[in-house]
C-alpha cells in the first residue's frame, strides 16, 4: 500500500515563512493567517485522507462502467463526492456572488495537491467543473452565469471541456463539430468528441459540457471556432431540470491510468447548445479553462510524486538488503535498510529536492496569479502566464519521472500492483499528454509566451532574480553554494534565450527544435531560484536566533543537493538548444 500524509508543515513553511501570505497586499490575503490556514488545511487533509484515499485503489481496480447509456463510477465514489460537496470543498476560490468562498487561488491550489494525492480520478471530476465555472464566469452573460454558476460552484452539476475529435487533437483548426443556429441564442450541435474527461458519471444530476464547434460559413481554421454550453439535461427558465439533450455516450476509453475517471466518447446529435463568449472566438474563450487546467495538471503530477516519495521513503527504511558502509569505514556484518545505500539515497534526494522546490514554484505562480487578478498587477499576471507552461510541462515530465524513481526504490515490488506504486506511475503519465502535450507547452512557451509584450515577462523574471541576488546579504557558504550556481545558471538561460531570439525569427525550426529543452531549462532555473529563497529564509531565521528544527535543517541540505546535482543541467540544455535544428532536421522521413 502507498502511504500519504498531507505535508502540512511544508505548506505552513511556504505560505507563512517564505511567501508571508497574510502580509501580502492582495485582496483576501490578510485572512490567510497561520491559524486560519492551519485549521482549514488540517480539515481538508482529514477529508481527503479519510474519504478519498480509501477508495483510490479500489477505484483503479474497478474502473468506470457504461450501463444503459450512462456511466457508473466505482463503488464509494458517489458518497465521497457527496461528502466533498457537503463540506463546501468544491467552491473554495469561487466568487461569493455565486456561492463560493472567495479564497485565493494560492490556497485552493494546495487543496488541489492534497486531493490529487489522495484520489486523482475523483479530483478530476471536481477540477474540470471548476474550469467550466471559471470560463462561464469570465465569458458568460448574466443569464448563463445565474443559471450555471451556483450549481457548478457546489458541484451539484459538473463540467467538462470538449475539444478533441478523432482526427484532431493539437490542431484545433481541423475541428469538424458543427453548430447551426436555430434561434438568436440556440444552436444545434452535431459531431463527435473523444477523450472527454468526466464525460459522463453518476456523481451529479447534470453535466455542463463546454464544446468547441464551428458555425457554418465562418472563417477557416482556428478563427472559425466558437464555444458552446451544452448541458446533458436542458435547464428550464425557472432553473428546474428539463429534457435530456440530444447527446449520447459512445464508449468509455480503456486506458493506462486514472481508471476511475470516465474518459468518454461523446456523440452530439443535434444537441442544443448556447454560445459562450463571442462567435468565432471560441479558442480564446476556452483558454480561460485551459490555462487554469494547465496549472492544475502540474499540481496533479506533483501530488503523485509526493505520494511516491512518501511511500518509497518508508519502504527504504524498512526493506533490508545488502551490507552498508559504516562510519568506521567497514562494511556492516549484516544487511541494512536500503536507505543506507548511496544509490537509493540519490533517488530519494532527487525526489525530495524536486518536489519541495517544485511545490514552492507552483505556490509562487499561484501567488503571482492572485496578485495579477485580485490586485490588477499586470507584471505578476504576465509572469504567471509565462510560468504556466513550465508548471504544466516541466513539473509533469519530472513528476512522472519521480513516480518511476519511487517505483524503482521498491524494486520488483514496485512493478507488481500490490504495493500501489504501479498505479502512481500509470495515473501520473496522462499529465504529460492532456491539456496540450508537453511538446505543445514548450511551443507555447517559446513561440508565444517568451515574446508576448515584447519579452516583458521573461525580463521581469530576470529582474526579480537579479534584484534578489544583489539585495540579499548572506553568509559565504550560501553565496558560494547557492547564489553563485544560480548566477551561472542565469548565464545559461540568457545564452539560450539569445540563441532563440537571434535565430527563431529567420528560422522558426531553430527555436522549435530546442523548445522542450528550453522549457526544462527554465523549470530547473526557476526551481533553483526557489531553493535560493528557501535556504536564504532559513539562514535568516538562524541569524535571528530562531530555533532551527530538523525540518529546516533538512531544507539547507536538500537545497545544496539541488544546486549541485540538478541546477548544472541548465548548462547542458543551453548547449543542446544552441545546436539548433540543423542536424535534427536533416534526415528525410524515409531515412528513419
Ligand atoms: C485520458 C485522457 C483524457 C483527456 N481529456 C480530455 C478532455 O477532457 N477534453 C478534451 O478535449 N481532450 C481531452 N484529452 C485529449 C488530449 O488533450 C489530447 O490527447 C492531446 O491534446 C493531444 O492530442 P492528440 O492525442 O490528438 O495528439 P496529436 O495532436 O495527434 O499529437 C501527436 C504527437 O504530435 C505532437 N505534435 C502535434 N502537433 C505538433 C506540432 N505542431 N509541433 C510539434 N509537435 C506536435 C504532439 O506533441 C504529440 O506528441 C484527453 C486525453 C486523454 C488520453
Amino acid at each position: 500500500m502507498t502511504t500519504y500524509q498531507a505535508p502540512l508543515e511544508e505548506f505552513h513553511f511556504l505560505l507563512h515563512e517564505l511567501f508571508h501570505a497574510s502580509e501580502q497586499e492582495i485582496e483576501g490575503f490578510s485572512e490567510l493567517t497561520p491559524e486560519f490556514t492551519s485549521e482549514i488545511l488540517t480539515m481538508g487533509a482529514k477529508v481527503a485522507t479519510e474519504i478519498m484515499l480509501p477508495i483510490n485503489r479500489s477505484g483503479d481496480e474497478e474502473g468506470c462502467k457504461l450501463e444503459n447509456g450512462s456511466v457508473i463510477t466505482p463503488k464509494g465514489f458517489v458518497n465521497a463526492f457527496d461528502e466533498i460537496r457537503k463540506g463546501g470543498w468544491t467552491g473554495l476560490d469561487c466568487d461569493p456572488l455565486y456561492g463560493g468562498q472567495g479564497l485565493p487561488i494560492t490556497l485552493s491550489l494546495i487543496f488541489g495537491e492534497i486531493f490529487s494525492s489522495c484520489n486523482i480520478s475523483l479530483t478530476i471530476y471536481k477540477a474540470l467543473t471548476h474550469g467550466a465555472y471559471a470560463t462561464i464566469l469570465a465569458h458568460g452573460n448574466s443569464i448563463q452565469k445565474n443559471t450555471y454558476l451556483p450549481k457548478l460552484v457546489t458541484c451539484e452539476w459538473t463540467g467538462t471541456m470538449n475539444l478533441t475529435e478523432p482526427h484532431c487533437g493539437t490542431d484545433l483548426g481541423m475541428i469538424k463539430t458543427k453548430a447551426e443556429p436555430i434561434s438568436k441564442v440556440e444552436y444545434k450541435i452535431t459531431g463527435q468528441k473523444i477523450f472527454i474527461s468526466s464525460g459522463d458519471h453518476d456523481l451529479a444530476e447534470n453535466i455542463i459540457h463546454l464544446v468547441l464547434a464551428k458555425v457554418p460559413g465562418g472563417p477557416n481554421g482556428v478563427k472559425g471556432i466558437s464555444l458552446f454550453i451544452v448541458p446533458k439535461f436542458l435547464v428550464n427558465d425557472d432553473g428546474s431540470m428539463g429534457k435530456k439533450n440530444d447527446l449520447s455516450i459512445g464508449s468509455i476509453e480503456k486506458k493506462m491510468g486514472i481508471h476511475a475517471n470516465a474518459t468518454c466518447v461523446l456523440n452530439y446529435d443535434g444537441a442544443i447548445g448556447y454560445l459562450l463568449g463571442e462567435k468565432h472566438k471560441g479558442v480564446q474563450t476556452m483558454f480561460t479553462m485551459m490555462n487554469e487546467a494547465r496549472l492544475g495538471v502540474g499540481v496533479q503530477s506533483l501530488a503523485l510524486a509526493e505520494v511516491a516519495y512518501q511511500s518509497s521513503l518508508i519502504y527504504s527504511k524498512e526493506r533490508v538488503q545488502g551490507k552498508s558502509l559504516e562510519r568506521d569505514g567497514k562494511f556492516s556484518t549484516s544487511p541494512k535498510p536500503i536507505i543506507c545505500h548511496p544509490d537509493v539515497r540519490k533517488n530519494l534526494m532527487n525526489q525530495k529536492s524536486f518536489i519541495e522546490g517544485a511545490r514552492a514554484l507552483t505556490l509562487w505562480t499561484a501567488l503571482l496569479l492572485d496578485k495579477g487578478t485580485r490586485s490588477s498587477d499586470k507584471k505578476s499576471y504576465g509572469l504567471a502566464s509565462l510560468l504556466t507552461p513550465v508548471i504544466k510541462g516541466y513539473i509533469s515530465d519530472i513528476g512522472f519521472d519521480m513516480t518511476v524513481v519511487g517505483q524503482q526504490i521498491f524494486g520488483g515490488h514496485g512493478y507488481i500492483e500490490e504495493w500501489g506504486m504501479s498505479q502512481l506511475v500509470r495515473d501520473s503519465r496522462i499529465a504529460m499528454i492532456y491539456e496540450g502535450t508537453n511538446g505543445v507547452q514548450a511551443i507555447d512557451l517559446v513561440g508565444r509566451k517568451l515574446n508576448s509584450d515584447g519579452g516583458a515577462n521573461i525580463m521581469y523574471l530576470r529582474e526579480l532574480v537579479t534584484t534578489y541576488l544583489h539585495q540579499s546579504t548572506v553568509s559565504e557558504e550560501i553565496e558560494n553554494e547557492f547564489f553563485v550556481p544560480l548566477k551561472n545558471s542565469l548565464k545559461d538561460l540568457e545564452s539560450a534565450l539569445k540563441f532563440l531570439l537571434d535565430n527563431g525569427i529567420k528560422n522558426p525550426n531553430a527555436a522549435l527544435a530546442g523548445a522542450s529543452d528550453f522549457l526544462h531549462l527554465l523549470g530547473i532555473f526557476c526551481i533553483g531560484f526557489m531553493w535560493v529563497k528557501i535556504v536564504s529564509r532559513v539562514s535568516e531565521k538562524k541569524k535571528a536566533g530562531d530555533k532551527i528544527n530538523k525540518f529546516l535543517e533538512a531544507k539547507i541540505v536538500t537545497g545544496k543537493y539541488y544546486m549541485a546535482n540538478t541546477l548544472p543541467k541548465t548548462m547542458f540544455l543551453a548547449t543542446k538548444i544552441e545546436a539548433g535544428d540543423k542536424i535534427l532536421m536533416s534526415l528525410e522521413p524515409d531515412q528513419f
